[in-house]
């Protein structure tokens, strides 16, 4: 019998692989990004010729039998920079979107198209949220109405706060095929580039991850043919027949797929509270006030050594619920959630410390700590916001339907 929270050695190789990026590539472009509040596409690519981003590094992550390479990097990568790390990492959202629902055949068509390649770097855009659906996923409006006589799907509605919306090659978009089954009366589509109909005319100006694309998408009498709607026709019925029967198989399958995204979206904010316990620890070991080191006083020390505890305490949350998912280890207490939220609330609470730590410095530009808090906030916000995760864990832990 062994057990052992060591990594291995490849995982070891990894992680230096993608801080060595990070640090050499992101960290120092990461102030221009946020100013600019723009794509940065240079970083993109770059990170496409050293094959860090495109579809073969992505599927080597998901292929890791011990549901640790896809944590890993991505704490590192968000280690060098929240905006620009989800500008290299959104495009997953929607490759996500496309495993969880596509045949065979529409990965190999689809998945290559999000990413481009490294002469031509693209990016895809995963579109649920709605202006009054984000939470309430059943809220959702966006419809799609098959006309059988062209098998061809149409579109209408309105998708909200979608990462890199209109800049996307592919959108891969949730919209409502049955509205009398609530959410189990959704389906998925592949928006083609060039697709007429599809319009994202504003960016939506953020409070962080501003070097990461965000916009409202409009769909106006989109029409797709019938090849894209993810996983076909006939999966589609047979999916509605059993929700209208009162099946369960369907809620569940979605349930799943969120537990299992959470463990990566929670290591993407401790990578951010990583960056700024070490920022504060080295200005701490360097700023003297009355004579001494700050870190001198146990406030600072003891600040710090929460710092630790609790990014420590919250990697060890997300790995075990990416091991468990890779692992097909029942989520019995809603441990992918529990995961993402213990990592969100470190992240924004540790950038905050972070600042108090640098003071006035910290509240200025000058310095990283006031970008890294401004880009932690959203992991209690996205994928599922704090409220909800702890709704999940309620639930599976009480058995009950909390409200
Ligand atoms: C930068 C950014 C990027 C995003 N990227 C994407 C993307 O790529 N694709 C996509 O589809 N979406 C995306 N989103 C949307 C995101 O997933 C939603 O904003 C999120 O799910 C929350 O939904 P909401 O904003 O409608 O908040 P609401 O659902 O309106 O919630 C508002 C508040 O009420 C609380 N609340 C709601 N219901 C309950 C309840 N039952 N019990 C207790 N509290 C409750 C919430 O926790 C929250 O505090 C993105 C958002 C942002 C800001």
């Amino acid at each position: 019998m062994s057990f052992s929270l060591e990594l291995s050695e490849e995982h070891r190789d990894l992680r230096d692989w993608v801080h060595g990026f990070a640090e050499k590539v992101i960290r120092p472009a990461a102030a221009e990004w946020d100013e600019r509040e723009e794509t940065p596409w240079p970083i993109i690519q770059e990170a496409a010729k050293v094959g860090l981003y495109g579809f073969e590094t992505v599927a080597t992550f998901w292929a890791d039998d011990t549901g640790l390479s896809l944590p890993i990097a991505n704490e590192e990568l968000f280690w060098g920079d929240g905006g620009i790390g989800m500008a290299i990492f959104g495009t997953t959202l929607a490759v996500a979107g496309i495993f969880a629902a596509g045949t065979p055949d529409q990965m190999a068509e689809w998945v290559p198209q999000c990413y481009g390649d490294e002469d031509d770097p693209k990016v895809g855009a995963f579109c649920s949220s709605e202006p009054a659906a984000g939470s309430d996923v059943s809220a959702m409006r966006t419809r799609a109405v098959y006309d059988e006589a062209k098998d061809e799907w149409v579109l209408n509605g309105q998708k909200a706060w979608a990462t890199n919306g209109g800049i996307a090659n592919v959108h891969v978009v949730q919209a409502v095929v049955d509205s009398s089954l609530g959410s189990r009366g959704q389906a998925a589509f592949i928006i083609p580039p060039g697709t007429k109909g599809l319009e994202a005319p504003g960016k939506i100006k953020k409070h962080g991850l501003r070097a990461s694309h965000t916009a409202d998408v409009f769909l106006d009498d989109v029409r797709v043919p019938g090849s894209c709607l993810l996983g076909g026709k006939d999966k589609l019925d047979e999916k509605l027949a059993r929700a209208r029967e009162g099946g369960k198989a369907s809620g569940q399958a979605a349930m799943k797929t969120f537990e299992l995204s959470r463990p990566t979206v929670g290591a993407q904010a401790l990578g951010i509270a990583r960056a700024s316990y070490e920022h504060a620890l080295e200005y701490a070991k360097e700023r003297e006030t009355f004579g001494r080191p700050i870190i001198d006083n146990q406030s600072i020390a003891f600040t710090l050594a929460d710092m630790r505890m609790e990014i420590d305490a919250a990697r060890l949350l997300v790995w075990r619920a990416a091991w468990m998912g890779r692992n097909d280890v029942p989520f019995t207490a809603g441990e992918g959630s529990m995961s993402k939220l213990k990592a969100g609330r470190v992240a924004t609470w540790a950038t905050e410390r972070a600042i108090q730590i640098l003071g006035g410095n910290g509240y200025t530009r000058e310095f990283p700590v006031e970008r890294l808090h401004r880009d932690a906030k959203i992991y209690d916000i996205f994928e599922g916001t704090e409220q909800i995760q702890q709704l999940v864990v309620a639930r599976n832990i009480s058995g009950r339907h909390i409200r």
